[in-house]
């Protein structure tokens, strides 16, 4: 990775004055603010032009980089010449902690507050039919008192003298080698760059305080188990001004003793008497959108699917709406009255020991092909 020059970053010569060099400083700044600019990199481009700014603006640093450039050993780049190898007593940079090969972190940039995830319990009706909720959840805000800055009112953080603002430091060890060089986080100011004299009283320093918020959620009918709906900027705080994180919304959905469910389709068993299958009935069905009349043809057998269509569950974004299938259990009397018993040895005497004709003559075919070959 290249990193670009910083003159170039800024648009300025290499001989600006520092008025110049703050002029054109708050002009990128203001237009690639992550909070005013929502392209994908405008939060790179402002982190760019921060560490750009950063050392143009500083004598000492720009001095440094005018000599130096990017490859300068001491800010801990990648590039540098390693010169006579592991030979000489050239500092060997460890580019297992920080920096190697790619750029230093600004501990200063903008970042993005983390997402927030809450899970959500809905009965299998609201759900199907989704609903409007307002939901507390725990999170970081900003505090209002420092505006995130973590210093009193009137002051302000000053830059960590230990480790001049970059967060990190060098720790050097002599080896057999040559000297070591690790960097390390500063614990000083634990890696922000920062050191607060005067904290704010009420978050303490920390720039963030925990608050419940309560967040209007609206629930698209047909959301399923294990769905999850975005709520936008609603999580953690930024961080250095950075947008806040976003909150997901986590579905788990009851079960329903009737309904099963299977996307948009809904599925059911619906008991029926011997003679309203032999005979044929009008049967009421329950359906998530009220009671539906059913017309159970004569002759219906056990296990036999009909199709309530536009019965099933809408299609969360809005697509139409699936179907309610019911599938029919012929129930076997266990409790008759002696009426009863009668009325069917009578009925079974009329029908023979096997029946004929209707579609269950192929299966009863097949039973007796197979006593045949007993
Ligand atoms: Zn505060
Ligand atoms: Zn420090």
């Amino acid at each position: 990775m290249s990193k670009r020059d910083y003159y170039e970053v800024l648009g300025v010569a290499k001989g600006a004055s520092k008025d110049e060099i703050k002029k054109a400083y708050r002009k990128l700044s203001k237009q690639y603010h992550p909070d005013i600019n929502k392209a994908e990199d405008a939060a790179d481009k402002f982190k760019e032009i921060k560490e750009a700014y950063e050392v143009l603006s500083d004598d000492q640093k720009r001095a440094h980089y005018d000599q130096f450039g990017h490859t300068d050993p001491n800010q801990g780049f990648g590039g540098a010449d390693f010169g006579g190898g592991f030979g000489g007593f050239e500092d060997i940079f460890n580019t297992f902690f920080g920096g190697g090969g790619g750029r230093r972190r600004d501990p200063n940039a903008p970042r993005q507050g983390a997402d927030l995830q809450y899970t959500m319990t809905l009965t299998f009706e609201e759900a199907v039919f989704g609903k409007e909720t307002d939901i507390q959840i725990p999170r970081e805000e900003e505090c209002e008192t420092c505006h995130g800055s973590g210093a009193k009112p009137g002051t302000n953080p000053e830059t960590c003298q230990h480790c001049h603002g970059s967060g990190q430091i060098n720790v050097e060890q002599n080896t057999p080698f040559g000297r070591i060089v690790n960097r390390r986080t500063c614990h000083h100011c634990n890696g922000t760059g920062k050191q607060i004299k005067h904290k704010c009283s009420t978050c303490g320093g920390a720039g963030k305080v925990k608050k419940r918020r309560k967040i209007h959620v609206k629930i698209p009918a047909g959301i399923d188990d294990g769905q999850q709906l975005r709520v936008s900027g609603q999580g953690e705080a930024g961080i250095n001004g950075g947008p806040p994180g976003d909150l997901y919304v986590v579905f788990h959905v009851r079960e329903h003793e009737f309904f099963e469910r299977d996307g948009e389709d809904i599925y059911c068993e619906m008991p029926i008497t011997f003679s309203q299958a032999a005979l044929g009935d009008d049967v009421e069905i329950p359906t998530l959108h009220g009671k539906v009349k059913l017309k159970v043809p004569a002759g219906t057998q056990t296990g036999t699917k009909f199709r309530l269509k536009g019965k099933g569950v809408p299609n969360v974004r809005g697509y139409g709406i699936g179907d309610q299938h019911v599938i029919v259990r012929v129930i076997t009397p266990t409790k008759l009255s002696d009426k009863q018993k009668q009325l069917l040895r009578e009925f079974a005497e009329a029908s023979g020991k096997i029946p004929s004709g209707g579609p269950e003559d192929s299966f009863f075919s097949k039973v007796k092909r197979a006593f045949k070959g007993d």
